[in-house]
């Protein structure tokens, strides 16, 4: 680890490849604190829905954004101090995140929270721009990756476990989507950091992700 890089560890790669599941355990075995970027999109998604204002009304988005009061606790996601962690998944929710998250002044306020949570350090932070954009300086950086088809049988048996039978190609069809908008904006596209290091996680089990990525952490640190 060189002398101004961040102890921090960031993992960005597109929607459903279990950055968060991977992440969370990551931050657990290293006794560090854990991140959810993508839920803090989903919050200012929620909290939109619910204001019905509209992405181009600048002094109404504006009033939201300043009125913000966003938390995460033990992996929870709280807005004004309501846990909002299933709300936040809901499909409506979904479907909003992607415009919410490409607006720039959404992202310019979720930035700034972001690098003031982390700057300390000892964080695992996941999420598209992490490594590009937010912590640019973070010491290890992550791309994680996986094929469209595993990802959507991932999303397909996690939600069958929850009770939750989808359709296995809208499945797909939803990650495309969230991929092509993510990759495509203007703003923060999702993209591998030069200094990031890719894995495919196609044929590799949770545990051999984590087992592989604190052993990345740990040997340069
Ligand atoms: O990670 P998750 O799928 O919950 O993220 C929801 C959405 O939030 C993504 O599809 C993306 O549009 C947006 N996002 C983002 N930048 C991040 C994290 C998430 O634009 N750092």
């Amino acid at each position: 680890m060189t002398a101004s890089a961040l102890p921090l560890i960031a993992i960005d790669g597109p929607s459903g490849v279990g950055k968060s599941t991977t992440a969370r355990r990551v931050a657990a075995r290293l006794g560090w604190q854990y991140l959810d970027t993508g839920a803090m999109y989903r919050a200012v998604a929620l909290a939109i829905q619910r204001a019905g204002i509209s992405l181009d009304d600048a002094p109404a988005l504006e009033g939201l954004l300043s009125r913000l009061d966003l938390a995460q606790d033990q992996g929870r996601m709280f807005l004004g101090g309501e846990d909002i962690s299933e709300a936040i998944r809901s499909q409506e929710v979904t479907r909003l995140v992607s415009p919410a998250s490409a607006h720039a002044r959404v992202r310019e306020v979720l930035v700034e929270q972001q690098r003031r949570i982390g700057a300390s350090g000892g964080w695992v932070v996941d999420g598209r721009d992490i490594g590009t954009v937010v912590f640019t300086q973070a010491c290890c950086k992550v791309f994680l990756t996986a094929s469209p088809e595993a990802r959507a049988r991932r999303r397909f048996l996690e939600l069958e476990a929850k009770g939750q039978p989808a359709d296995v190609d809208e499945v797909l069809t939803d990650l495309q989507r969230r991929d092509l908008a993510d990759s495509t904006r203007a703003v923060a596209p999702l993209r591998k950091a030069e200094d990031a290091t890719e894995l495919d996680s196609s044929d590799l089990s949770l545990d051999q992700v984590v087992d592989w990525i604190v052993a990345k952490h740990l040997a340069h640190a």
